[in-house]
């Protein structure tokens, strides 16, 4: 299956470019993200990471990608009350993610604590010990983006979860499940399981099934990049992008210093080919070759 989407991937690069390609699919990515209500907000949001730790190890995770382990090293130095306080001061909506956010020891301590007039939505896989306690225990309002991951094996448990989730006030939830490889068929069958429980489980791609330009490449080129989410690690300082952020490389202040909600200024990176397909979704991210190519991707 995996020799067979290369082969496909190929064809159409040939058709219609690389850069074509890589449009049409950000353009599928985005619809069917806005469709479920999950990670792919485009602006006025920031994106937090207060663990990278996740009790699965699914082959085609962006943290194995980044750095080449599942649960990549971290220091997680922000409390509770401290990663509040800094979404509350710079004011923005809130995508808390992972990692599995409900492996961080105290989810509830940040969500409650979030002024009420910002979103807040909750990636996770909801395979963490707790996580039905730790949703139990917020008391306001709440998106829920849950994944099913076909590799951790049948989807009774995590049905049970979503069930019993969906009876608790103010959460809302979105499901999805990543279509990889040999599981697609599986999710076909799962879908319908859901569906007689009156749930949508919608299929994206999987990312390590698609490499592209600037992702998954044997050569590292240097380039202008410019990016505009705001993206916090674990240990509350912020990076140029999701790519650095699993890596905690190349950090930029921290999520407390004034300012931080500014766009960030073109900067010039050398891992261009090595970054993370996540990234290479965010709207308005800008690459511009040093070689006189040009523009890669133009806001
Ligand atoms: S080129 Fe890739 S790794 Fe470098 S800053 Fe941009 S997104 Fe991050």
């Amino acid at each position: 299956m995996k020799k067979l989407l290369f082969s496909i991937r190929n064809l159409l690069q040939r058709l219609v470019g690389p850069v074509a390609l890589h449009r049409l699919r950000k353009r599928i990515v985005r619809r069917s993200n806005t469709e479920n209500g999950s990670c792919g907000h485009a602006e006025r949001w920031i994106y937090i990471y207060p663990t990278f730790a996740c009790t699965l190890k699914c082959s085609y995770c962006q943290n194995l990608h980044a750095t080449g382990i599942h649960n990549p090293l971290e220091q997680c130095t922000m409390t509770p009350r401290a990663w509040a306080e800094s979404i509350n001061r710079i004011g923005r909506h809130v995508v808390i993610s992972g990692g599995d956010p409900f492996v961080y020891h105290d989810l509830p301590g940040i969500v409650n604590r979030i002024a009420p007039h910002l979103k807040v939505v909750i990636c996770s896989d909801l395979s963490a010990p707790g996580t039905l306690d730790a949703l139990r225990a917020m008391r306001r309002p709440v998106s829920l983006d849950a994944t099913y991951h076909p590799s951790s094996g049948k989807s009774g448990k995590f049905l049970q979860t979503v069930e019993a989730a969906r009876g608790l006030d103010g959460i809302e939830i979105a499901l999805h499940s990543v279509a990889a490889g040999k599981a697609v068929k599986f999710l076909r069958r799962t879908q319908k399981e859901f569906l007689a429980k009156d749930l949508r489980l919608n299929l994206v791609a999987a990312y390590g099934d698609l490499a592209f330009e600037g992702s998954r490449q044997q050569q590292r080129e240097t380039v202008y990049c410019t990016k505009r989410n705001i993206n916090i690690g674990p240990d509350g300082k912020r990076y140029p992008c999701l790519t650095k952020t699993i890596r905690m490389q190349d950090p930029l202040c921290s999520v407390t210093a004034p300012g931080i909600a500014d766009d960030m200024p073109p900067h010039l990176c050398n891992d261009f080919g090595h970054c993370v397909p996540g990234d290479l979704e965010e709207v308005g991210m800008r690459i511009e070759r040093l070689d006189g190519r040009g523009v890669l991707r133009p806001c």
